[in-house]
């Protein structure tokens, strides 16, 4: 097959032969007429000379690559692509004995920008975020069939909510193999209802897992406050490691329902579930806590909401870190990827100074290995976290 041909403008090579995976539309110098949305491209600099091939969107993201070598875009492509990234996780043990929730496929970090698969024993949940990943769907569904073999329950395309917005009216999601049934996942070992065609995202936080473990080191006998809970992974850790009571928090009121009955599904009891907004609950001061975790969604989607998305984060660390015991515990999280590790933590530190806190910084925290961060691509980093000590 022959793609649509695009010639970068002079030095506009240099970032995609560094193997970073976006060219942004100033750095085209000519494409061909009739080039659509999520259409196949090879791209060339200036002097001819082959850079990548990707796909193309009318935006200042115009190309994606998806291959640093040139190839044909078809089933087997993407087959290798795949099961590239299942062998990584299966070297690493990822799933294992205890675990069977994981992500598969994580967009750029996994060498295609907009591809996002979960794993949930069995069941996939397949989320495309542009349009020229939609489109090589049959190709990505053969794929994941092949790879994942017997093990497959079923394959559901939750791309609605993701694609850009002229198409989530065209795209319903769905199951595109297998059925609705319902789906039990294990976690290190503590199990969780997934439910994710109702769910948000696709159903569970899978990049919490190694964080949830750390913080059951400290729960024991504790006070524990999880907010913005979702479906309670850090409330059934905290609770199956002996704390004393944990207060879940999620402004969503089925959030909060499955975290109760994962609380059940656990065997933990000594646990209260808040449908309310965390900032409300923090101003009421219902209880004093040894352990605060703060989870929030995304506060900045992207640059311009930078600046209030810093200010959302100073004002919710500061009211947590006012009501931690002395001696107590803060696990405080961003997921923005436009903040970046630095003025996260700088915006932290100014918490603390507002609460009038003294504060020592155990660790830091981020995301596991199955969200790969590759160092040609740093915007891919996105979770950072810190646990601090509070005096
Ligand atoms: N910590 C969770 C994931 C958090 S996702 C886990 O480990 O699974 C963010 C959650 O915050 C969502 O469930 C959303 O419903 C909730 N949320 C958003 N704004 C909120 C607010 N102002 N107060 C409480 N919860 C909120």
């Amino acid at each position: 097959m022959t793609y649509s041909r695009i010639t970068l403008n002079k030095g506009k090579e240099t970032s995609p032969l560094r193997f970073h995976p976006w060219i942004f539309s100033g750095a085209i110098a000519k494409k061909e007429p009739g080039l659509e949305e999520g259409g196949l491209v090879e791209v060339f600099s200036s002097q001819n000379q082959y850079v990548g091939t990707g796909y193309y969107a009318n935006g200042s993201i115009a190309i994606r690559l998806i291959s640093f070598t040139q190839t044909e875009i078809d089933e087997n492509f993407w087959y290798e692509k795949l099961n590239k990234a299942y062998s990584y996780r299966k070297q690493l043990k990822i799933m294992n004995e205890k675990t069977n929730v994981y992500r598969l496929f994580f967009g750029e970090g996994d060498g295609a920008s907009g591809l996002i698969l979960d794993y949930y024993n069995g069941h996939v949940v397949f989320q495309s975020h542009s349009w020229g990943i939609y489109l090589q769907k049959e190709n990505i569904i053969s794929a994941i069939k092949k790879v994942i073999g017997t093990d497959l329950k079923s394959i559901y395309d939750k791309s609605a909510e993701t694609l850009p917005k002229q198409f989530t009216e065209q795209v319903k999601n769905g199951f595109l193999f297998g059925e609705e049934e319902e789906v039990i996942v294990k976690e290190n070992s503590h199990v969780f209802k997934i439910d994710f065609i109702r769910g948000q995202k696709t159903g569970f936080f899978v990049d919490q897992r190694e964080n949830r473990l750390l913080l059951a080191d400290f729960c024991k006998d504790k006070m524990v406050l999880n907010t913005f809970s979702y479906t309670g992974g850090f409330s059934v850790y905290a609770g199956a490691a002996g704390a004393k009571t944990v207060h879940s928090v999620d402004v969503s009121k089925t959030a909060i329902e499955l975290c109760n009955k994962n609380i059940e599904l656990n065997g933990f009891s000594n646990h209260a579930g808040y449908a309310e907004d965390t900032f409300d609950f923090l101003k009421d001061k219902k209880g004093v806590y040894d352990v605060i975790i703060l989870d929030p969604p995304a506060f900045a989607k992207s640059r311009d909401s930078k600046h209030n998305a810093v200010i959302g984060y100073k004002r919710l660390n500061a009211m947590a870190l006012k009501l931690i015991k002395p001696n107590g515990l803060l696990f405080t999280f961003s997921c923005s990827g436009v903040v970046d590790k630095n003025l996260f933590f700088n915006t932290i530190t100014a918490a603390a100074i507002e609460a009038g806190r003294n504060v020592k910084v155990l660790t830091y925290l981020h995301q596991p290995a199955d969200h790969p961060v590759i160092p040609y691509f740093p915007e891919g980093e996105y979770l950072k976290g810190m646990v601090l000590w509070v005096e």
